[in-house]
């Protein structure tokens, strides 16, 4: 693992950005891992599977109240989503914060379908910095997660999306990169909700005789929720440029004996953040200690195999490009699969496991596991068994709580199958000050963790390839 590292965290590999050399020059090196192997190009062709991406090049919208153009970047930002899309309305709706709790509930009633809605940032605060919703002075998810209200005014089916925050040129500087980096979807999608931030003074332009100070006030107040029907023209047009970028997944597969039809897949993501000037983010924790552990568990299969202690069950290897771009190589994948997947037993995906988070600073011997009680009671038994019987590690599952803030079960490629109900396990040693940085470097990754964790990956998926009874799905938590 430590030789694969060096390679694939190397600034050779320029951070391994999908659809850029590096991220090529990473396939060519895992499908050459396989080849030596001794595992074969799958349905005896290619060890890629390739897909295209729309890359949507990042222009502000244009936005008009009541005929007079805001200046983007200034008044209010807005990422690359869509590409071409024009929509005026009379009427805006104000909807709060745009909270569902019981006992507060800013969707009560309320038809905002296909509307124009405004929205406040955050949660009401009352005094002493106490949060209405948690009651404490800690925010609730609606604050410290904002995908979970950008989520909720989506399903309801919101067509524009005005978030007004306190700051803009505070968040321009803190999203700069996110904000000036393309955007890269899978299919185009014109028609689902567009979300806008804008200034409380455009905000305050838009409610005419209402001012964004007093509304938070009244709120706080009374404690209520508080929504306005305004009167106020409204247009925004989107142009953006788009591009095709191609990239790939990379698959080794070992196919079963007797149990053949049926698959589990162990994958981890093996593209990263590429460079931004001169900096190379060499991701050595995220992904490249899950890339080279797959490779390592592909290996030891193979190995197996050879020997004639092949697994019953297939199994496929699969490192996957876009991660960072939104789960796109997972999302193709378990759209296009190549083994169906009513018979893929379960993901096991491995996603940063080289590194140790602050709660374990001195200790190594942990790992966070999400996701393995959520689709079948089965495969959290005998991941629980692999791990007593064999390598005893702590198994933290702080983040398997649907009520984590940090909401990881959502974030990494095992979701996309957990979304289609395949089980899933999702191996993790959490986030550190690396995390995301140019200083996610091999120098600082403990490879002997990661062989105790890799092994606890290989004993598990030893039991679920070999034992006669495929696990069941017999819940689903989220
Ligand atoms: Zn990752």
């Amino acid at each position: 693992m430590s030789k694969n590292l060096h390679v694939l965290a190397s600034d050779e590999y320029e951070g391994r950005e999908t659809g850029k050399k590096g991220q090529k020059m990473a396939a060519a090196y895992i499908a050459d891992q396989f080849k030596l192997a001794g595992i074969p190009p799958y349905m005896e062709n290619t060890y890629y599977q390739e897909f295209s991406l729309n890359v949507i090049l990042p222009e502000p919208a244009e936005v008009f109240v009541e005929r007079k153009q805001y200046t983007g970047n200034k008044d209010y930002y807005n990422y690359p989503e869509q590409t071409e899309r024009s929509i005026e309305t009379d009427s805006i709706l104000f909807l709060g914060y745009g909270i569902q709790e019981d006992g507060y509930n800013d969707y009560k009633n309320m038809d905002v379908n296909d509307k124009v809605v405004m929205m406040l940032a955050g949660e009401p605060i009352l005094k002493d910095s106490i949060s209405l919703i948690t009651g404490k002075k800690a925010r609730s998810l609606w604050s410290t997660y904002a995908k979970v209200k950008l989520e909720k005014a989506r399903e309801s089916g919101v067509k524009v999306l005005l978030m007004v925050v306190d700051d803009v040129a505070k968040d321009l500087l803190d999203n700069k990169h996110r904000l000036e980096s393309p955007a890269m979807k899978l299919e185009l999608n014109n028609e689902g909700m567009f979300i806008i931030y804008i200034s409380r003074q455009m905000a305050n332009d838009i409610l005419k005789k209402e001012k964004v100070e007093t509304l938070i006030q009244k709120i706080a107040d009374t404690k209520k929720p508080l929504h306005l029907a305004v009167k106020t023209n409204f247009e925004i047009n989107i142009k953006n440029k788009v591009q095709k970028v191609g990239s790939e997944n990379v698959l080794g597969y070992v196919e079963g004996s007797d149990l053949k039809e049926e698959l589990i897949v162990i994958t981890a993501h093996y593209d990263h953040l590429g460079v931004d000037g001169k900096i190379v983010y060499n991701g050595a924790d995220d992904d490249g200690s899950g890339t080279v552990a797959v490779i390592e568990l592909a290996k030891t299969f193979a190995k197996a195999k050879n020997e004639g202690h092949g697994p019953r069950r297939s199994i496929l290897f699969m490192t996957v490009a876009g991660e960072e771009k939104g789960l796109l190589g997972s999302a193709y994948y378990v759209k296009n699969p190549i083994y169906p997947l009513e018979n893929t037993v379960c993901d096991l995906n491995i996603d940063m496991i080289g590194r140790l988070d602050i709660k374990h600073e001195n200790n190594s011997n942990y790992i966070y596991l999400i996701g393995s009680d959520k689709l079948s009671s089965g495969l959290h038994t005998i991941s629980e068994n692999a791990n007593k019987m064999y390598t005893n590690l702590e198994l933290d599952y702080t983040f398997n709580d649907e009520k984590d803030k940090n909401r990881f079960y959502y974030r990494s490629d095992h979701y996309n199958f957990a979304k289609k109900g395949v089980p899933v396990i999702f191996y993790f040693n959490g986030v550190h000050a690396d995390y995301h940085k140019e200083t996610d470097e091999v120098e600082k990754i403990d490879f002997k963790k990661m062989e105790t964790i890799t092994r606890l990956v290989f004993f598990t998926t030893w039991e679920l390839a070999n034992r006669t009874e495929r696990i069941k799905v017999d819940s689903n938590k989220k």
